[in-house]
């Protein structure tokens, strides 16, 4: 049989992004994957399909697997002759008990290779700003555990050693025993006035990061409220923060944004919010459908010989129509000598992606800009085909039939509300977990106020309404919504920008969740 092998990898502390290479790879392989609390489940989406995922839990006062049974479903997996990735949170060697489960896996006779990860204490110090260690202010660092093994005492730490002999700390596990932490550093010669810091969640959106001396920490801790996970650094060089921080000052830190694109469409836009900081929820509105009948589309597909001029106006429409073109057993040498026009640098991408390069992208990306544009270099007496979407206004046809072209406006795909999810999302914005909502066509403000129904003005003007441009925006106004932000130009990007602007213009106090010292 297969000789089994156990990885036990290293997730990191939370950003998906900081899972190692290898880490990666060993997720890619896995027959099995056992996973922790603090191992980011976004993480699992690497695991082969039919990959057998299991969760074990290790959420203090929730175990969910005790240790000893953990150790004994990895030995089971493994001498089923199974690649098995343990994947534990931060490093699988840092207060993780992975030593203990490589030990048993040694004691069974099975095969294990360790692959490291970024343990909490780093991640944390350098997504608040804080070097764990600098020339001027230490040279060496400890990672305590604030939570020993419960049978024993606390007192099993050197406090003394501790206390004096070491630059920076940073505590583990450590927010239920805040009181002891502090007053053991400060009674052992840790001045009163020392710089902590808590840092919670390190590197997901939600980061927060609580400022206080050594003095003042039980109180503040008492007062705001906050909550593990989280680490304790402990040093002068917390107070380098002040200049270093980067991750939880950008303009869209902690926001929640609701992305209503398609799920095909979402990824890159959740990916420009994200750079700013922004904490996407992907919701999508918009569900693509086929035509009732394709026999509009095939017919003009049959005429492309005599067909002059191409329109498509979105990245959508160039992925049904070339699909159609093949189906029909076509290809891309039937548009030769055709004009080919894309509404934006999106569809005119897509369009590249096909090995064809479009001759035509207006400056205005709307199909205004399109009429414009082939206006000028003359369209009387032209065939033009525009596959289009089911509800797509009807400007393009007019004005280009009026300007003297026979345009065919084929239905190429429908647009329809998704049958699941409005509860969902209702229920996110109604208890306020949602800041802006985004809107990137006429189409998705439809969509999501269907879907919301008859609470949908009143849910939707609780949060700050975002609209790619003008056309979205008279839809949402039509629809009884007030936009706060859109963008001079109607791209993704454009739409990303007038965000940040529109949140730096807000007071600064409420751009991020710092709890101020
Ligand atoms: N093996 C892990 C540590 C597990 S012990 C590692 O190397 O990071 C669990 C403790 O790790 C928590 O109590 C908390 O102190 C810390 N921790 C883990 N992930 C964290 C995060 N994203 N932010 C802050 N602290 C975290």
């Amino acid at each position: 049989m297969k000789q089994g092998i156990v990885y036990l990898v290293g997730a990191g502390p939370g950003d998906p992004g900081l899972i190692t290479v290898k880490g990666a790879q060993c997720l890619r392989r896995a027959d099995v994957v056992v996973y922790d609390y603090l191992a980011n489940p976004e993480l699992l989406e690497q695991a082969p399909e039919g990959a057998e995922l299991i969760y074990v839990g290790k959420r203090k006062g929730l175990h969910h697997l005790p240790q000893d049974q953990i150790n004994e479903l990895l030995v089971e997996k493994a001498q089923q002759g199974k690649v098995v990735v343990r994947l534990k949170g931060g490093d699988p060697y840092v207060f993780g008990r992975g030593g203990e489960e490589a030990l048993q896996l040694r004691r069974a006779g099975i095969a294990f290779e360790v692959v490291p990860g970024i343990t909490a204490a780093f991640a944390a110090a350098a997504y608040a700003g804080i070097p764990l260690t600098h020339r001027d202010f230490t040279t060496s660092l400890a990672l305590v555990t604030g939570h020993e093994d419960p049978s024993k005492k606390m007192s099993s730490l050197d406090w003394e050693k501790l206390a004096t002999g070491v630059g920076t700390l940073v505590f583990y596990m450590g927010m239920a025993n805040l009181e002891l932490i502090t007053e053991q550093l400060m009674r052992h010669g840790r001045p009163p006035s020392t710089p902590v810091a808590i840092i919670r969640w390190a590197t997901k959106p939600v980061q927060e990061t609580l400022m206080a001396t050594l003095g003042n920490l039980v109180d503040k801790v008492r007062e705001s409220g906050f909550k593990p996970p989280a680490v304790i650094v402990v040093g002068e060089v917390v107070a380098l923060r002040e200049q270093l921080r980067w991750f939880d000052n950008r303009p869209l830190f902690g926001k929640r944004v609701l992305v209503t694109r398609t799920v095909a469409q979402a990824g890159s836009f959740s990916t420009l919010l994200q750079q700013q900081g922004a904490a996407p929820v992907s919701c999508p509105v918009i569900e693509l459908a086929p035509p009732q009948s394709w026999a509009a589309l095939d017919a003009e597909i049959d005429r492309l010989a005599e067909t002059d001029v191409l329109i498509l106006t979105s990245a959508n429409a160039v992925d049904v129509f070339f699909d159609r073109l093949r189906a029909q057993g076509k290809d891309v040498r039937a548009l030769a000598g055709i004009t080919l026009v894309a509404v934006g640098p999106k569809t005119a991408a897509a369009i590249e992606a096909r090995g064809l390069r479009p001759d035509l992208v207006p400056v205005d990306y709307r199909a205004e800009g399109i009429i414009e544009a082939l206006k000028e270099q003359g369209v009387a007496g032209k065939r033009i085909l525009y596959p289009r979407a089911e509800l797509a206004r009807e400007v393009i046809p007019q004005k280009l039939s009026e300007a003297g072209a026979k345009v065919a406006a084929p239905i190429a795909y429908r647009t329809l509300p998704p049958k699941e999810g409005a509860e969902q999302i209702r229920e996110l914005l109604s208890q306020g977990a949602i800041d802006a909502v985004t809107f990137t066509s006429s189409s998705t403000v439809e969509n999501l106020c269907h879907m919301l129904g008859e609470e949908a003005s009143h849910l939707l003007n609780k949060v700050t309404i975002c609209s790619i441009g003008p056309l979205t925006t008279q839809t949402a106004k039509r629809l009884g919504l007030t936009v706060a932000v859109e963008p001079n130009n109607s791209t993704l990007e454009a739409l990303v920008e007038a965000m940040v602007e529109y949140y730096r213009s807000q007071e600064p106090g409420a751009r991020s969740l710092e709890l101020l010292p």
